[in-house]
């Protein structure tokens, strides 16, 4: 590995941000021990996106612990870098001990976005590793995937050996484990990966039989789960930097258009306590200025405000700022906003009248909105509102009801502060229909449509004064939906898009909507084939994993949907959706 440090080096000193490259951040683990078999995390994104992400430290820490493991980790590198690996004729190296990707035992790819599908082979193509698993053989490492897009692993299923449906803490073990064992053995990858296969959660792509079931991989005593309590310090700014303390997975809420929500299920809370403990050692052992406390619906934990009598002292005596992201309007309380030094305050009401919130399942009313005079009162000035359009049975009722809101918060803040000056920021996602919902089956609006939406809504806000609106582009959102809903004839586009040039593709500046429309057509497909309505009895290409939540449960929720009808919180008793087969939901 001398001879990569060596050239390495000499590049760094002609790349933008050469910290992305070098590793040795502060808490890195020791990497001299023994392995039996090592895994390298992948995350097709750049260094600063995904040293902010969640699932990889918590994994990178799992496997660290275990004496007989090592996990080490790779960025997709900018361009630039980029370049100079294939000038200097080196291959895509770890961050930790500089190692070539194709020499680990174990390559895990992280995928949490459908438009990250061309960073995987951006990667291995500067790894020198064959795009698909059928034309790898016994030299190369086992690539594995997991992340949120494993809810419908299909249209990235040709790449991989291995993909992991659901959490990974135990899973990546027990897999990592086989493959020690059996190496040590000296048996041949196919046999390996049939014995991969009896691992909870685990999906074998190339042994795949029709009509098998592969199940969620569920981590059930989420109390004890390991949590890394050093967590990496990133070496430049990350996206968010900061201790992260998950709560709770799942989501009792039941947002009809939400698939983390569903996907997640059952609902699993640690105590105050644990979370306390954990937080409190992340600060100490990281030094980080902020605490953020993170759940799909921080607002709705259990114990939140026995966790803020531990941690609001403490946080003031250390001088860290307590932040409290993904508030909802109806678990809003004002001193919870007081302990968050943030100048803005977020929440996501979704849509813009009662009616099409009932449809969505988004139970935040009207009366609910008013409870944010309270922030106005103790000197919030500023609030950011998340939006959707072309949600299910949406009108232009509902988009002018956008307007409404926020005519009605200045309103208030006139009232509490009896000065105008509250700035509003809108921002409008597309509606994506999403495996894993109630909403799995509906098709998405046309491209014309929601430049339409668009238009309109940006129409109505430019006549309120301190309004700004910023919106997803229609051309992602396309393709996001495609992708989401997509089967095993995508893995061919994906390669034929990478090949015309995508990659980065959720950047705005980098996206090639022409590489990919032209994909879709040199292998014979369209996007509207895979934004369209599905009929309910239509077979799904993600079928075949068992969530626990009955497709039965999806269906009753999409038509409580389109009757208008609300599903109560999962805190106010069990719905019945179907979880609870794969572990015990704590907060029913
Ligand atoms: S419906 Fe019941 S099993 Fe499903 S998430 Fe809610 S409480 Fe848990």
């Amino acid at each position: 590995m001398e001879e990569y440090k060596d050239k390495l080096y000499k590049i760094l000193a002609q790349v933008e941000k050469p910290a992305r490259y070098c590793g040795g951040e502060w808490n890195t683990p020791d990497m001299s021990k023994p392995r039996k078999a090592d895994m390298c995390f992948c995350f097709p994104e750049l260094y600063e996106i995904g040293m902010s992400n969640l699932g990889v430290q918590i994994l990178y820490d799992v496997i660290n612990s275990d004496k007989d493991f090592a996990a080490e980790r790779c960025f997709a590198p900018a361009e630039d870098f980029a370049r100079k690996l294939k000038e200097e004729n080196l291959p895509l190296l770890s961050l930790e001990t500089k190692k070539p990707l194709k020499d680990f035992t174990v390559l895990g790819f992280s995928i949490g976005f459908e438009l990250l599908y061309t960073n995987v082979l951006y990667m291995l193509d500067l790894a020198e590793i064959p795009f698909y698993a059928a034309d790898r053989g016994e030299e190369y490492p086992i690539l594995l995937a997991g992340g949120p897009c494993a809810v419908n692993p299909e249209p990235f299923a040709d790449f991989f050996d291995i993909i992991v449906c659901g959490e990974g803490e135990e899973a990546d073990l027990n897999i990592l484990r086989i493959i020690a064992e059996s190496r040590a053995e000296g048996v041949s990858k196919s046999e390996i990966l049939k014995r991969v296969k009896s691992v909870e959660g685990a999906y074998v792509p190339s042994l795949h039989k029709d009509g098998e079931k592969v199940t969620k991989a569920v981590l059930r005593d989420f109390e004890n789960a390991p949590y890394p309590e050093k967590p990496l310090v990133p070496n430049i700014e990350a996206v968010h930097d900061r201790a992260t303390l998950e709560l709770y997975r799942g989501c009792a809420s039941g947002c009809r258009f939400c698939q983390a929500g569903f996907w997640y299920r059952p609902i699993r809370e640690r105590s105050a306590e644990r979370c306390a403990e954990l937080g409190k050692k992340m600060v100490e052992s990281a030094g980080f200025g902020e605490m953020s406390l993170c759940s799909l619906s921080t607002g709705d934990y259990t114990e939140l405000e026995k966790l803020e009598d531990i941690l609001i002292p403490y946080c003031e005596q250390k001088r860290v700022n307590l932040a409290l992201p993904s508030l909802r309007i109806s678990s809003f309380k004002s001193d919870m906003a007081k302990h968050s030094r943030k100048s803005s305050l977020t929440f996501a009401p979704e849509a813009g009248t009662q009616r099409l919130r009932n449809v969505i399942n988004k139970n935040v009313t009207d009366a609910e909105l008013d409870n944010l005079a309270e922030a106005f009162e103790i000197g919030y000035d500023s609030i950011k509102l998340y939006f959707m359009l072309g949600l299910p049975t949406e009108t232009d009722d509902d988009i002018a009801g956008i307007a409404e809101i926020c005519k009605r918060l200045k309103g208030l803040y006139y009232l509490k502060r009896h000065k105008r000056g509250l700035n509003i920021s809108v921002s409008c996602a597309v509606f994506i229909p999403k495996p894993c919902t109630p909403f799995q089956w509906e098709e998405q609006i046309s491209m014309e449509e929601m430049l339409r939406k668009q238009n309109y809504l940006r129409g109505l806000l430019r006549e309120i004064k301190g309004v700004s609106f910023s919106w997803h582009g229609a051309e992602t959102s396309v393709l996001e939906a495609a992708l989401a809903r997509g089967d095993r004839r995508q893995s061919r586009v994906i390669e034929r898009a990478y090949e015309l040039g995508a990659k980065f593709d959720a950047w705005t500046e980098q996206f090639k909507w022409d590489a990919w429309t032209q994909a879709f057509a040199d292998c014979g497909l369209t996007m509207g084939e895979y934004t369209r309505r599905r009929e309910a009895d239509e077979a799904l290409p993600w079928d075949f994993i068992d969530n626990g939540v009955s497709k039965a449960y999806l269906l009753k929720e999409r038509e409580l949907g389109y009757m208008e009808a609300t599903t109560k919180n999962c805190r106010e008793g069990c719905n019945g959706c179907g979880a609870l087969k794969l572990g015990r939901c704590t907060v029913c």
